[in-house]
């Protein structure tokens, strides 16, 4: 089989940086204790959550060409794109230098949040939008990555509470308060903190996926209209809705 090693060992690439690829990860290992996995992060996060028994490696690989290359030369059998739904670069280059190698490529591509009863959602294109969006003098919840920031920092009215997971370097402008620390799961200690802030708006993307959602529900528990980033389309198919999904279309990779 192509990417198994001498022992027949199967060759995973996986991309990561998403709670759904570190359950597919350990998912993986359990299956199929003999398959190689390497798991492959951006480098956003300063010190990730490492899976034990996964090849961990950090850092791009020089666009679509560069992994091209990589899956070439670690003889990679399966690719599995399990980035963020708006990490759509990725995905592009995931899905472009899978068909240039030869491999097998398959994107885990959560289904977005649709509202439900007392949900008071603005949706919005882009950030251009949701920094429109917001009225005069709101303290919005910028539950966005702090490359995403800027546009709200240049309107002067608005008095932003960010959430980070590592300090941000520079730091905040004086008129934001950082919150440190990775998101709750728990819906009530997400509304306490967007209560304890005084945030009159969330302001987040249509990531999907449970883990995330415990924000949304907060807000809808406190009755707090949330302005709401629409996602990129979807990758080119074959998708996954969930790691269960994406570990049957690896069920091929079996070791002999
Ligand atoms: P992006 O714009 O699609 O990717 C930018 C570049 O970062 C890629 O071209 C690639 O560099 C590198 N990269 C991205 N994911 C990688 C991975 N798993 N392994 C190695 N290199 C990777 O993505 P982004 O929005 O900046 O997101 C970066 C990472 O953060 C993604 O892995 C994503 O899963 C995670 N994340 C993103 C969000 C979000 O809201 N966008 C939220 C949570 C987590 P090269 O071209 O050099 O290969």
């Amino acid at each position: 089989m192509q990417g198994s090693d001498e022992r027949g060992t199967a060759t995973i690439l996986l991309l990561g940086g998403t709670a759904e690829a570190r359950v597919l990860a350990r998912r993986i290992l359990e299956t199929w204790p003999d398959a190689r996995l390497i798991l492959s992060l951006a480098g956003r996060t300063l010190a990730p959550d490492a899976v034990p028994g996964a090849l961990m490696r950090i850092g791009g690989f020089g666009g679509a060409a560069g992994l091209a290359a990589f899956l070439r030369e670690t003889r990679v059998a399966r690719l599995v794109d399990a980035t963020h739904p708006f990490a759509a670069g990725m995905s592009r280059n995931a899905a472009a230098a899978a068909a240039r190698a030869g491999v097998p490529r398959l994107s885990l591509w959560r289904p977005p949040w649709d509202p439900v009863a007392g949900d008071d959602w603005t949706p919005v294109a882009c950030l251009k939008g949701a920094v429109e969006a917001l009225p005069p003098g709101a303290r919005p919840f910028l539950a966005l990555g702090h490359q995403h920031l800027a546009p709200f920092f240049r309107r002067a009215d608005l008095r932003p509470i960010v959430r980070m997971i590592d300090p941000p370097d520079p730091p905040l402008p004086a008129a934001a308060r950082l919150v440190l620390g990775r998101p709750f799961p728990d819906p009530a200690q997400e509304a306490a903190l967007l209560a304890e802030t005084g945030a009159t708006h969330l302001v987040c993307r249509n990531s999907g996926g449970a883990i995330s959602y415990a924000k949304i529900a907060a807000a809808r528990a406190l009755a707090l209209p949330v302005v709401l980033i629409e996602r990129p389309p979807p990758p080119a198919p074959p998708l996954a809705a969930s790691p269960a999904e994406a570990l049957v279309w690896l069920g091929a990779l079996k070791a002999p």
